[in-house]
């Protein structure tokens, strides 16, 4: 079921581009990278390269420093398709975080333009064991001592493919009196993964996207330089918030991929599988689910591309992001959920893709924001306007 809005012959093309790379170049391997739970180094790199020689890799990022340039609808369409595969292969094809942009001077080229070239790799680093939903909870302290700041504290769940060269790290740098009582300020950092006082260890493994890696970073008296802020001192949440709620439209839109995976494979298996002398798909207890399945991925694409769009027009709020997030992340659990069904026993074996599926898009409704997140973002804005 191809996405019924309305595209360019250009995103058209890039469509199907990208979904000829996920066929010949990922796919193949989505099965023995879940099993190992890595990626083989040389096949990393190979997606890289070949990524970068289809002008697939850093595409959120302007032209003007190398990177793909595309638009928000085209950036959604493209992770709609990724999305069909595992989050280990196509993490090779790396959208750096557009946080970067706030690079200024030296960190140009020392942070910013290595991540379009693919030199370097870095991670988001904001949850921590006590601050989660609650991000206002974060311990990490990064301390001023002169031209330096020394950083204390940890982090856990930061995810990435590969061992990150640095880190964005968000650390509390002070607080200030707000009419609700103190609230803490906080900096963005980029530090270096070889800088004393940082580590780096590899995370609990994970039984969604298993190639794909969560890192636990620790600072211990690790002193970084002043010139290591992102963007403003005390500034971090105002940055990170810019950001922030793209995020939720690119996993929106990979779960709209899943889902349109799963559709064509349950459709296929209803119309040959016969029990009762019949294809399974002429019970209404599997043909129903069909539907629902067809008109949640209808909705879900409707709402990312609207998400989507607005965003390029400078008008996505943050509840567009959320009404994303959240519709298709709990649509494409309930379609993996009903695709096992119809497959009965079938659905369950790990000789098909479909309990991969189901593991996977089990994570969607938890990073980059709960689903309670989502609803809470939602239902605020509803009530803000009754004063409620
Ligand atoms: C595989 C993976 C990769 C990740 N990658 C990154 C990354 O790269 N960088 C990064 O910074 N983070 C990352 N995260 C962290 C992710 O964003 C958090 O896991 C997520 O925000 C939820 O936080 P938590 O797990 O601490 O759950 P908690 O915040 O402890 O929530 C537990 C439960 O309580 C509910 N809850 C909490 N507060 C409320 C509330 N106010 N109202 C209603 N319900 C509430 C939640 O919805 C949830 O159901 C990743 C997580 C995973 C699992």
């Amino acid at each position: 079921m191809a996405i019924d809005y309305p595209i360019t012959q250009e995103q058209q093309m890039l469509v199907d581009s990208v979904r000829m790379f996920v066929e010949q170049e990922l796919a193949p391997h989505e099965a023995e990278v879940d099993k190992a739970g890595e990626v083989p180094e040389e096949l990393g790199m190979h997606i890289k390269s070949k990524a970068r020689e289809k002008g697939l890799y850093a595409p959120n990022l302007p032209e003007s420093i190398g990177g793909g340039g595309l638009d928000y609808k085209s950036l959604a369409l493209l992770e709609r398709e990724l999305g069909k595969t595992s989050y280990g292969l196509h993490g090779f094809i790396h959208r750096p975080s557009e946080i970067l942009m706030a690079c200024e001077g030296e960190q140009v080229s020392q942070y910013l333009l290595p991540c379009v070239t693919g030199e370097k790799k870095e991670v988001f680093a904001l949850t921590e064991p006590g601050a989660g939903s609650d991000i206002m909870a974060m311990q990490t302290k990064a301390v001023r001592q002169g031209n330096e700041f020394v950083v204390n504290g940890s982090k856990h769940f930061i995810s990435s493919p590969v061992i990150p060269d640095f880190a964005i790290l968000f650390a509390q740098t002070g607080t200030t009196s707000t009419s609700r009582g103190d609230r803490k300020l906080v900096t963005a950092f980029l530090i270096d993964a070889d800088t004393p006082g940082f580590s780096i260890e590899r995370g609990p493994k994970c039984t969604s996207q298993r190639a794909y890696h969560t890192w636990q970073l620790s600072f211990n008296g690790c002193r970084v330089s002043e010139n290591q802020i992102l963007g403003e001192e005390h500034a971090g949440f105002d940055l990170a918030d810019k950001w922030l709620k793209m995020g939720r439209i690119w996993v929106a839109a990979a779960a709209c991929g899943k889902m349109e995976r799963l559709l064509t494979l349950a459709t296929k298996w209803a119309a040959d599988r016969k029990q009762f002398g019949q294809p399974i798909g002429r019970f209404q207890g599997t043909s129903f689910k069909l539907a629902d399945m067809a008109t949640d991925l209808k909705a879900s694409d409707l709402l990312v591309m609207s998400a989507a769009n607005k965003a390029d027009n400078g008008i996505m709020t943050n509840e567009d992001a959320a009404m994303a997030k959240l519709f298709a992340s709990e649509a494409v659990g309930r379609a993996a959920d009903n695709t096992i069904q119809i497959y009965g026993g079938m659905g369950l074996m790990e000789e098909l893709p479909i309990e991969r599926i189901w593991r996977d898009a089990r994570l969607d409704r938890i990073w980059d924001g709960t689903s309670e997140i989502q609803r809470h973002i939602i239902s605020r804005s509803l009530l803000r306007e009754h004063n409620g």
